[in-house]
C-alpha cells in the first residue's frame, strides 16, 4: 500500500523506547508514576455533567448540529470573553465553537497556508502548530523560545527571507510546555510585527484560567489592533477539566473566523449539541471550581518544586499552566535523564525534545496526577536523591 507523502513525512514518534520501557514495567506489575500526561485528573464539575445528561435525553440534540454551533453558545462565549477579559465580540461573526481547540488549530493550516508557505511556530511548542503546517505542505520555521528571553520568541531574529514567505505566526501564552507567561508588551510587539509583514497571528490560550499565586493572564484580544490581524483559540478543556468532551472556540478577526468556518463546514459537522449545552453550563454556571482546581494544582506544584530543587534540576516555578519545565542536570540529555529516572525509580517525565529541537536539555513534568500518586512520585525522587545511585545527579551544581 502506498501512503500520501504527507503521512510518510510525519515525524517519527520520538519516545518509542521510553513508551516501551513504561509498558514493560507495567506488564511486570511495577507501578509507574507518570508526570508525562497533560490531562486534568480531576473530574468535570457535576453541574456540567448533569446538563449533558439532560441534553442527551432530548431528541433534537441527536441530529446533526450546525457547524457554527448553537447561537446561544456563541452568545455565551462572547459574554464570557466580556466578563473575563473585557473583550467584546460579535457572537455571529467573531466566535466559532470548535470540536476542541486542537481541531481548529489543525484546520487553521488549511485556511492560511498554501504549499511552500511558512508558518512561524514556537520551539519548544505544542506539536499541532508544526504538524498541521506540514500536513498542508507548508514549512514550519521554529522560533526558539529561550530561557534567557523568558521563553518569548525573538521576532527580530527571524531572517528576512523567512518572514517574507511566512503567512502566519503561532504564539501560545501561558505557554505549554515552558510555563512562561507573556506581558502586554510582547503581544503589542507581535501585532506590530504582523502588521508590518502582513502575517496573521494565531494565539492559543487554553491556560488563561489555570493560574497560581493570583496571577491573571490577559487575552491576546485585549491588545489594541489584535483583532485586525489575529484570532485566539480557547477551550473548556483545561479550565473545566473537559478534555474528553471536545469543545473549544476560536474568536477574533471576522474574516479569519469565516475562513475557518468555511473549511470546517466542508470537513466536519460541528459539536454534539448536548456537549454545547454542557459548555453553556460550564461558562455560565458557578465558577468556584476554577479556584478550587487551581489550589490543588498549586499545592502539587509546590511539593514538586521542593524535590526538583534538591535533585539539581533548574526551573522557574510556573505562574500558570499545568507543567514544570525543568533543565536536566549537567551531563544528561532530555532522553538520557528521562530513561535513567524511569529505570531507577519508575517515574516517567516527558523529554523536552518532544516539543521541538530547543526542548533539548529539558524535561516536562505535569501536575495532572492524583495527589496520592504525586506524593509517591515525590517520595521516590527523594529516595533517589538520597541513594548512591543518584550520585552523578547529586554532584551537579544548579545553574
Ligand atoms: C491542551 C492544549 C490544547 C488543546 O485543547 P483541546 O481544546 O482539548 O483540543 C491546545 N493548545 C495547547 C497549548 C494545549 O496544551
Amino acid at each position: 500500500m502506498k501512503f500520501a507523502r504527507r503521512v510518510e513525512q510525519l515525524p517519527p514518534y520520538l519516545f518509542v523506547e521510553i513508551s516501551r520501557k513504561i509498558a514493560e514495567k507495567r506488564a511486570k506489575g511495577e507501578k509507574v508514576i507518570s508526570f508525562a500526561i497533560g490531562d486534568p485528573d480531576i473530574p468535570t464539575p457535576s453541574n456540567i455533567v448533569k446538563r449533558l445528561c439532560q441534553a442527551a435525553h432530548d431528541p433534537k440534540n441527536h441530529r446533526y448540529p450546525e457547524t457554527d454551533g448553537l447561537p446561544e453558545l456563541r452568545r455565551v462565549i462572547a459574554d464570557w470573553y466580556r466578563k473575563r477579559f473585557e473583550v467584546s465580540l460579535d457572537p455571529d461573526k467573531e466566535v466559532l465553537p470548535l470540536i476542541g481547540s486542537k481541531e481548529g488549530i489543525g484546520h487553521a493550516a488549511l485556511c492560511f497556508l498554501d504549499p511552500g508557505d511558512v508558518a512561524l511556530v514556537p520551539d519548544p511548542g505544542y506539536p499541532v502548530y508544526s504538524i498541521g503546517t506540514m500536513l498542508v505542505g507548508g514549512q514550519p520555521y521554529y522560533m526558539p523560545l529561550l530561557e534567557q528571553n523568558d521563553f518569548l520568541p525573538d521576532l527580530d531574529g527571524v531572517p528576512f527571507d523567512v518572514v517574507r514567505r511566512a503567512k502566519v505566526m503561532w504564539i501560545n501564552y501561558p505557554n505549554n510546555p515552558t510555563g512562561a507567561v507573556a506581558e502586554p508588551e510582547f503581544f503589542e510587539k507581535a501585532i506590530h510585527f504582523a502588521k508590518k509583514h502582513g502575517l496573521a497571528i494565531l494565539h492559543d490560550g487554553p491556560y488563561s484560567d489555570v493560574t497560581y499565586d493570583d496571577y491573571k493572564p490577559i487575552s491576546f484580544l485585549q491588545i489594541p489592533g489584535a483583532r485586525d490581524v489575529g484570532i485566539e483559540f480557547h477551550s473548556c478543556s483545561k479550565t473545566y477539566n473537559m478534555t474528553g468532551w471536545r469543545i473549544g472556540m476560536a474568536v477574533g478577526n471576522a474574516e479569519m473566523i469565516n475562513a475557518l468556518m468555511r473549511v470546517k463546514s466542508n470537513l466536519d459537522s460541528g459539536v454534539f449539541q448536548a456537549v454545547q449545552y454542557a459548555a453553556i453550563e460550564a461558562l455560565t454556571g458557578p465558577q468556584n471550581c476554577i479556584a478550587e482546581h487551581n489550589a490543588i494544582y498549586q499545592r502539587r506544584r509546590d511539593k514538586l518544586v521542593a524535590v526538583l530543587n534538591d535533585l539539581g534540576l533548574s526551573f522557574r516555578p510556573p505562574r500558570a499552566g499545568l507543567y514544570i519545565w525543568a533543565r536536566v542536570p549537567e551531563g544528561y540529555t532530555s532522553v538520557s535523564f528521562t530513561s535513567r529516572l524511569l529505570d531507577e525509580t519508575a517515574v516517567a517525565v516527558t523529554p523536552g525534545t518532544g516539543y521541538g529541537p530547543n526542548g533539548e536539555g529539558y524535561v516536562r513534568l505535569s501536575l495532572t496526577l492524583p495527589d496520592a500518586d504525586l506524593e509517591e512520585g515525590v517520595a521516590r525522587l527523594k529516595a533517589w536523591r538520597e541513594s548512591s545511585r543518584a550520585t552523578p545527579v547529586k554532584q551537579t551544581k544548579r545553574s
